[in-house]
């Protein structure tokens, strides 16, 4: 494989090293020379172990520079979750996409790791996916007194073909992240495709065709369908994808289009609902309860850390347990036509990560 930057997915330039998960995250966690688990080999049950240095990627030096800040921004946001403190909009966006910027780069750097199982040309990298489409954060507290940091779900073979759903254990917090291309738009009353086509051909073979898009203007709960265990914060946000790079790979460029300008009944109805100034692909904040989603408009406003206690806590293993079941579930709702996850090779992709959800919950004593 030809080495390409991290984030820009070129020849780097000036080339640097990136720690796909920063010093300061592992320092936070323990001893910094030790070994990062991530995940597990359910064969022989043992954690798939890496040193840390392994965990690094190319990228170029200004890359790089760009996304620094953003690592500096984080550190106290992970600070307060540990200390189950409120969070403002403004900062959870950044979590978010900070959340995005780790989940591509595992993937990117599990590629590498396992010398690409699937045989996959990554056709994106970082830049492409941080705040490009809509996401879902979960941030769950755990009950334990040992420092740590594990990532899960990025070794599973789903996730090889799209890195749509990984968990984030930080010391005492369980961050769960979701992203797919409008996979919650419609239950969020954005524009979402009612076609999803695959590309064998041309110029954008192996990409997937977005097409017949609708709009239900309405916010349905729960936005993540059906619901995850309670987190203390669950956090939706659907994207509108106006990009005109993405828009073309997509086939969307002219459905979407008709939702930004043209027709200005559904302008009234997305204007307000994405972050001023308006018509900024984010849309506003949806936070999930249990028997409600609210929108949160003012990205000052401060989100408060619920308690999850009593019988809605859950062991940890049940918590990662449905992260695998969740990348069934998102890549099931985004493959497209034409693909059966009843036939091989999916089928036993599927069964992969439905084996090792059972063995997590086996022992989670569940
Ligand atoms: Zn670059």
């Amino acid at each position: 494989m030809a080495k390409f930057c991290v984030f820009c997915g070129k020849r780097p330039e000036n080339k640097n090293k990136e720690h796909v998960l920063p010093q300061w995250l592992l320092k936070e966690t323990g001893d910094p020379t030790r070994v990062v688990k991530m995940g597990i080999n359910y064969k022989n049950q043992k954690p798939i172990e890496f040193s840390w240095n392994s965990l690094t990627m190319p990228s170029c030096t200004t890359c790089n520079d760009e996304f620094s800040d953003l690592e500096g921004r984080i550190k106290p946001i992970i600070r307060a979750l540990l200390n189950r403190e409120g969070v403002s909009v403004k900062n959870y966006i950044l979590l978010m996409d900070w959340m995005d910027k780790v989940r591509v780069g595992l993937w990117l750097n599990y590629h590498v790791l396992q010398g690409n199982p699937m045989g996959i040309n990554p056709n994106f990298h970082i830049k492409d996916r941080v705040g490009r489409k809509d996401r879902y954060l979960a941030v769950h507290a755990i009950e334990t007194d040992e420092p740590g940091l594990n990532a899960f779900g990025v070794e599973s073979f789903v996730f090889h073909n799209a890195p749509v759903c990984f968990g984030l254990k930080i010391n005492s917090i369980f961050l769960v992240n979701i992203s797919a291309d409008f996979v919650f738009s419609e239950r969020a009353g954005f524009p979402f495709p009612t076609r999803r086509e695959y590309v064998s051909e041309g110029e954008f073979a192996g990409t997937h065709r977005l097409a017949d898009f609708e709009m239900k203007k309405n916010v349905e709960h729960p936005v993540l369908h059906p619901k995850m265990h309670k987190a203390s914060i669950e956090l939706v946000q659907p994207i509108l994808q106006v990009d005109a790079r993405i828009g073309a790979s997509m086939g969307t460029q002219e459905t979407m289009k008709n939702f930004l300008g043209v027709d200005s009944d559904v302008d009234s109805y997305l204007a307000p609902r994405t972050y001023p100034p308006h018509f900024q692909p984010q849309g506003v904040l949806l936070r999930q309860f249990q028997n409600q989603t609210v929108s949160l408009p003012d990205l000052e406003q401060v989100i408060e850390f619920d308690a999850v206690t009593g019988d809605e806590s859950q062991p940890i293993g049940e918590l990662v347990a449905q992260v695998y079941e969740y990348q069934n579930m998102i890549f099931e709702s985004i493959a497209p036509e034409g693909v059966s996850v009843n036939d091989e090779p999916w089928k036993g992709v599927l069964n992969f990560n439905s084996a090792v959800a059972e063995e997590y919950r086996k022992r989670a004593g569940k």
